[in-house]
């Protein structure tokens, strides 16, 4: 069955550069196959060096980002931990759950729709009470909020705590420095800003985070998650080549995945970053010309998710439903944003001004429609 074509300016996947979906097509070989392997190898590489660490618990999970941010959660808190968890939009939400499933007990610190958290108010939850581990989301694409998280990385080391981030949205698009910020453990998706097929969840765990989950009480309650079974696999780090059967990697998946990395090597990361804050202004100024207005305030918005307002009189779904029509996939507002805002993604290949040009294009002739 033919796909349609779309430029998919959604909140992800985003379009795979050509180069990366012509991978997909290399021919099989088995997950044990020293060429696939020397690919694994050359893939935790280089995904070293997109989260710029050089942690070497550094893999792409077979499954999406969630299952990333779920490893981190299952691996390294149990049942009697306390964790502190930043909510500034939906995916905080998730992450807390996550993590309460996991065992621990959770404290919330939250703020308001399109705001991100002060780093003092999670210092002072952390003198409220010690936790195993803080975490949060570094880009909430629910909101379009950047949540810096540096000064919190500090913080939480200062009180004993583990940092953990969610940078699904933003590995890729803006600077995630997992050595440099102190950061213990991240996870991030494949199909945002990286520009690979759904499917994967990079993460990176460093010594700190191995430490503390070398030191459980409690066993692993996963075995798919379990991080020394997939080391077992992926190479433990202690120099022996052996690598012990756990599942079956996605092949294809993989050689996309490792094109995707070496395209954001060959391009480098600050150019790639420059060419996402590039590609926001030039939608910023599109949406001047058409009187749309960005519901994220300029202070902490992200560059690659786009949270655009609706105006009065128009229809969220008549719009939405004409641009698919013309190929073109933006999305709805989440939670209490639905119906008010539209999320629009420049992520990876799509953060471009030719590519937003045809998305500006496509939403001026139907807003006149709208407005007519
Ligand atoms: C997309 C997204 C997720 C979920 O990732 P999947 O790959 O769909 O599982 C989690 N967190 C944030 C911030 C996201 O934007």
């Amino acid at each position: 069955m033919p796909a349609p074509q779309r430029l998919l300016t959604g909140p992800g996947p985003s379009n795979p550069p050509p180069e990366v979906t012509r991978a997909l097509a290399e021919p099989m070989v088995g997950h044990l196959d020293p060429f696939f392997t020397s690919l694994m190898d050359e893939t935790m590489e280089a995904l070293r060096g997109l989260f710029q660490t050089t942690n070497h618990h550094t893999i792409p999970m077979s499954a999406t980002g969630s299952a990333g941010l779920e490893t981190i959660m299952l691996n390294l808190l149990e049942p009697g931990d306390e964790a502190i968890v930043g909510v500034i939009g939906y995916f905080g939400q998730r992450l807390a759950e996550m993590a309460r499933r996991a065992g621990a007990t959770v404290r919330l610190v939250e703020a308001p729709l399109g705001e991100v958290i002060d780093p003092g108010r999670i210092e002072e939850e952390l003198r409220r009470g010690p936790a195993r581990l803080v975490a949060l989301v570094h880009a909430e694409t629910s909101t379009g909020a950047w949540q810096p998280v540096e000064e919190i990385a500090a913080i939480a080391h200062e009180h004993d705590a583990l940092i953990a981030i969610d940078c699904v949205t933003s590995l890729g698009g803006v600077p995630v420095e997992v050595d440099a910020w102190g950061i213990d453990a991240a996870g991030s998706c494949s199909q945002k800003c990286i520009g690979a097929p759904p499917g994967l969840g990079p993460v990176t765990f460093g010594p700190r985070a191995m430490a503390t989950r070398a030191a459980r009480q409690h066993p692993m309650t996963t075995w798919y998650f379990d991080l020394d079974l997939l080391f077992a696999y992926w190479g433990d780090g202690s120099g022996t080549h052996t690598r012990a059967f756990h599942h079956t990697a996605p092949v294809a998946s993989l050689y996309a995945f490792h094109r995707a990395l070496q395209l954001i090597h060959d391009e480098g990361l600050d150019e790639r970053f420059a060419r996402h804050q590039a590609a926001h202004a030039h939608f910023v100024s599109g949406l001047d010309r058409l009187g749309l207005s960005l519901f994220t305030p300029a202070a902490h918005r992200l560059p690659m998710l786009n949270v655009v307002n609706i105006p009065d009189g128009v229809d969220d779904h008549r719009v939405r439903s004409r641009l698919l029509e013309m190929g073109i996939e933006i999305a709805a507002g989440f939670g209490p944003l639905k119906g008010r805002a539209w999320r629009v993604g420049l992520m990876g290949y799509n953060a471009d001004p030719d590519r937003i040009d045809v998305l500006l294009g496509g939403l001026e002739e139907v807003l006149r429609d709208e407005r007519r």
